[in-house]
Order: C-alpha cells, then sequence, then structure tokens
C-alpha cells in the first residue's frame, strides 16, 4: 500500500517536524491541533526550518514554496482523519488523551487508513486495542529534531500485521530515515536506555555531584556524546522525560525509574526546557 495523505494530529514540537518532512517528501499533509493559535506558530516553525534548509542548501526556494502548499492546516480532528491513507498522532505524552484521540479517529477513518502513534513510551497494544483495526495500529517514533534525526524506531503492537509494519517501514524510508523494528515494551529501546541516563544526570545534580554545566560537559567530552543529557532533557521537553519516566516506573514496577523529585519540581514550576524559555539551562525567546 502507498501512503500519499497524510494528516497529522498535534503540531508541537514533534508533529510540526512530521509534518515538515512527509511534505517535503511530496506527502500531502493535513496538520491538525486545537487551535489557529498554534497551528499559525507551527507553520511558522515550518517555515523558519524550511528556510534553514534553503540557507545550508538541502533544499531550493521552489522545494521550500512546495513543501509548505502541501500542508493544510485545521482543527477538527473527524475531518483531518477523513480521507488519508496514514494518521500519525502526537500529542502530548498521556495515555488517556491518546486513547480517546485513537477512539476518534478510529470512528473517522476509511477502514484501510493505518493510525500510527509517534508515543514516545505508550503501549501501542493498548492504544490498539481500543480501536476496531489493532492490526492496523502502530508506533512511528520519530527522533527530534525530525528533519536532521534519521532513526525512526518502528513500534509492533501484539496486533499490528506484517503488512501495517511493511508499509510503515517502507514510508519511514521514503522519508529519508532509517526504520528499526522494536517490539512494544514500556520505552521501546530508545527511552528505555536513555531516561535512565537523563533521570540519573539529573539526580547527580539534585545531590550537588556537579553542576549543570560540569555534568554534561562530562558526557560531552568524555564519552563522545553531541549533547549532555540535561541539555538533551531540555531539548526534548521536562514534561515529556517525566511523563516517560512515570510510564517507565508504573509499567516495569522498578524503582530504578521513579523519576528525580528535582525533575518533578522543575515541570510543576513550569520550566519545561527550551519549548518555555527556561529548563536547566535559560533560552532566548
Ligand atoms: P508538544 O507538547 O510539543 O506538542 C503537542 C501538541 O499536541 C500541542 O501543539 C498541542 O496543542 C496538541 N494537542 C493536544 N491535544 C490535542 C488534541 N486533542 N488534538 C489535536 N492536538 C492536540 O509535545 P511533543 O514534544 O511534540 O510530543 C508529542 C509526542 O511525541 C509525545 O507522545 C512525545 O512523547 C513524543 N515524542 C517527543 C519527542 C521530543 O523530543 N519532544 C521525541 C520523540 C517522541
Amino acid at each position: 500500500m502507498s501512503i500519499d495523505r497524510i494528516a497529522v494530529v498535534g503540531g508541537g514540537t514533534m508533529g510540526n517536524g512530521i509534518a515538515h518532512v512527509a511534505a517535503q517528501h511530496g506527502k500531502s499533509v493535513r496538520l491538525v491541533d486545537l487551535s489557529d493559535d498554534v497551528l499559525d506558530k507551527a507553520m511558522a516553525t515550518i517555515a523558519k526550518n524550511l528556510d534553514r534548509q534553503v540557507k545550508k542548501e538541502i533544499l531550493d526556494e521552489q522545494a521550500r514554496d512546495a513543501t509548505l502548499a502541501r500542508i493544510e492546516t485545521m482543527n477538527g480532528l473527524e475531518e483531518g482523519a477523513d480521507g488519508v491513507d496514514l494518521v500519525v498522532e502526537a500529542v502530548p505524552e498521556k495515555a488517556e488523551l491518546k486513547y480517546a484521540i485513537f477512539q476518534t479517529i478510529d470512528a473517522a477513518a476509511g477502514p484501510d487508513t493505518i493510525l500510527a502513534s509517534n508515543t514516545s513510551s505508550i503501549s501501542i497494544t493498548e492504544i490498539a486495542a481500543r480501536t476496531s483495526r489493532p492490526d492496523k495500529v502502530i508506533g512511528m517514533h520519530f527522533m527530534n529534531p525530525v528533519p536532521v534525526m534519521k532513526l525512526v524506531e518502528v513500534i509492533r503492537g501484539l496486533a499490528t500485521s506484517d503488512e501495517t509494519t511493511k508499509t510503515v517501514s517502507s514510508l519511514a524510508e521514503e522519508l529519508g530515515k532509517t526504520p528499526v523494528e522494536v517490539n512494544d515494551f514500556p520505552g521501546f529501546v530508545s527511552n528505555r536506555v536513555l531516561m535512565p541516563m537523563i533521570n540519573e544526570a539529573v539526580f547527580a545534580l539534585m545531590e550537588g555531584v556537579a553542576e549543570v554545566e560540569a555534568i554534561d560537559t562530562v558526557m560531552k567530552l568524555g564519552m563522545n556524546h553531541p549533547m549532555g543529557p540535561l541539555g538533551l532533557a531540555d531539548l526534548i521537553g521536562l514534561d515529556t522525560c517525566l511523563n516517560i519516566l512515570e510510564v517507565l516506573h508504573r509499567e516495569l514496577g522498578d524503582d530504578r525509574y521513579r523519576p528525580s523529585p528535582l525533575l518533578r519540581k522543575y515541570v510543576a514550576a513550569g520550566w519545561l526546557g527550551r519549548k518555555s524559555g527556561r529548563g536547566f539551562y535559560r533560552y532566548e525567546a
């Protein structure tokens, strides 16, 4: 099955990146979010990121304009899901929110439409069980920033069919990404390994082992990581990190995944990282 028309639900950090990359590769994209304000902001971000690609000579101006023209924005979920080949959901990492969205899009989409989630940690099997088409529900976990990062973790729920997996992996390749198939366990591979490291860095900060810059510099220069764990947490969003750690802690039932109290405090204060202007670092508007 070829995927030509894609609806992306949620135009935040990840959703605008997914819409950007899909449109850049010739797909007709509907970007769905709650309000015109959020959608305008998402389109402005996409335009800014396309301009950056033009400056770096990755794209020419004509391709930039054609990419923007292939993205349509809307705020109705049902309207967005109707008549597309694939829906990619990228709303906040809250299980009940995702379940409700999948129920709505399952009712609105045609019978052959594949429903994918960009979730970082929530069970694809549990999302799929709330729809009438568990064989066509799959995880399509893009990395941040989507236009730059090569990986798509393709997560098979218990009932996901081989055909759905093949279609989504082929699409990822068409979008210039490398798909890696993994099974449905909390945090999959990426966040099962990454989040305990970020959490440990926050514990180290909280316990006064070292300052923010020192922790990040140790990991950058000592372990050859391109970013330190605290800078990376700011990029991901501290609320997203906390939500993922809560899923790992609850679902794996092991206290080694308990979120650091300092991470909880930052999120409670609205210090969410780059998207709010302040996290472990401060960011210009
Ligand atoms: P975000 O908070 O930046 O964006 C979420 C968007 O969803 C917002 O624009 C919000 O208005 C919109 N939204 C909320 N409810 C909605 C609804 N009912 N209908 C339509 N839109 C709605 O979040 P994000 O960082 O883009 O994360 C989205 C998903 O991607 C999460 O599941 C997250 O775990 C996952 N993810 C995040 C990263 C990352 O680095 N941030 C990386 C990989 C995967």
